[in-house]
């Protein structure tokens, strides 16, 4: 374009912005959350397990007790998440404290393969496939692990990047979510998760964060199977390398689902002598009833074909919306996941702060720029991650529109300087 032509192209998104602003919308597209129509499909969850059916196999699942969680539940989802029952144990409401325990844990008492806790090292380093999601990181830089990222590729962490890393003894592990990833929605292929589980690392007690937190969460026909990493693990002499985690958070209720962590025999059981510690078994009734409503792993496929059919349209907006408003313009480029929960923008270098600002004083919120990257910090300041679950569908669509706006304003902006 013209130097004229750009001022143009500027004044006109100038006033675009203008107009959007003084429609005073009041929109929210920052975190992942289901909608509550998506949470209603789960609703019987909340007359089960019944007033008088709180035994499960003969146990009571009102007391105390039973650390590896119910086997009936447990059944259910080893072949969804790819571990034996006998290595899945299930929890309470939360994967996410199931990975800062198991971090805690290792920083004051080690792995069964470290040689000493990590906190006894003189720095404990940690991979991060970057853009990431944002609670990982937020653990390590609570807990003072220093945070190296690598660059999230469509089948995975950059292998060269990584191979490089784990040559240092003080990189003890990686996050890694493999499946629809949060929020490029990637899928780890199963070469890239062979070389994961095959590599050598410096360090003894390498452990692989396995956050498989959205397995089945498929928006087409397509179930995408995630790679089998405990097996390759295995299979290559490293069967401690892995930690699976997993949750039905987005299955039936955020906040009162039942989480799942997996791995071999020995990480299990080191799991399992530390949990105990910390309390006297998980929530037992809550596992039953999951286990009631969902039957078996065909019913939870079943469910989440139900999720899909509310969900796939409002990823289908948010692509119809970025193509007619950002395609063809050659400033932008966006992810279309096959399932998850999140979309990936990508905008002009050093444009994303701003287009977040310019939304933010229009009514429309995103989470914040850099908040996918290691300390909050995107090094290119170009990712924004759209979260299309939560408003309806026509909430969604203005937010989504009004994006495109600010997009295309900070783009001008930046274009005449
Ligand atoms: N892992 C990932 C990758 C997620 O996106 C989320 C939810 N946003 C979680 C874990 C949280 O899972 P939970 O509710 O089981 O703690």
């Amino acid at each position: 374009m013209s130097r004229d032509d750009l001022q143009q192209f500027h004044d006109q998104q100038r006033h675009a912005y203008e107009t959007l602003q003084k429609a005073g919308l009041a929109l929210d597209i920052t975190r992942g959350k289901p909608s509550a129509e998506q949470l209603d499909l789960s609703n019987e969850l909340l007359a089960l397990p019944g007033r008088d059916d709180y035994r499960a196999a003969g146990v009571d699942t009102r007391n105390y007790g039973g650390g590896t969680g119910l086997p009936a539940i447990r059944e259910i989802f080893a072949d969804l998440v790819g571990v034996p029952a006998d290595q899945l144990l299930a929890g309470d409401n939360a994967s996410l404290s199931m990975m800062h325990d198991t971090i805690v844990w290792s920083l004051l008492h080690g792995t069964p393969d470290s040689p000493r806790p990590w906190s006894a090292e003189e720095k404990v380093r940690f991979i991060c496939p970057s853009p990431g999601y944002d609670r990982h990181f937020t653990i390590c830089e609570h807990y003072g692990i220093e945070m190296v990222a690598v660059d999230m590729l469509e089948d995975g962490p950059d292998l060269e990047a990584v191979r490089e890393l784990v040559k240092d003894p003080l990189v003890k592990g990686m996050w890694l979510v493999p499946t629809y990833a949060n929020p490029t929605g990637a899928v780890v292929s199963e070469a890239v998760a062979a070389e994961l589980a095959a590599m050598e690392t410096a360090a003894p007690d390498f452990r692989v964060f396995w956050d498989n937190a959205y397995a089945v969460h498929h928006l087409t026909e397509e179930r995408v199977k995630s790679a089998d990493i405990l097996g390759l693990a295995t299979a290559s002499g490293h069967p401690n390398r892995p930690l699976v985690f997993a949750s039905t958070s987005k299955i039936t209720f955020a906040g009162a689902g039942v989480s799942f962590f997996g791995g071999s025999p020995e990480n299990v059981a080191w799991y399992l002598k530390h949990a105990a510690v910390r309390a006297i078994g998980p929530d037992k009734v809550n596992q039953l009833r999951h286990a009631e409503f969902l039957g078996d792993a065909d019913g939870v496929l079943a469910h989440m074909d139900r999720h899909r059919a509310i969900l796939a349209p409002k990823f289908a907006a948010v692509q119809e919306i970025l193509s007619d408003r950002l395609g063809g313009l050659g400033i932008a480029e966006w992810t279309q996941p096959k399932g998850g929960y999140f979309v990936s923008l990508e905008v002009p270098d050093g444009t994303a702060t701003r287009v977040v600002q310019l939304a933010k004083e229009a009514g429309i919120a995103l989470t914040p720029a850099g908040a996918a990257f290691p300390y909050g910090k995107d090094p290119r300041d170009r990712q924004i991650r759209i979260a299309p679950s939560f408003p309806p569908l026509e909430e969604l669509r203005a937010a989504m529109e009004g994006l495109c706006t600010c997009v295309l304003l900070a783009a001008a902006e930046k274009a005449v300087g």
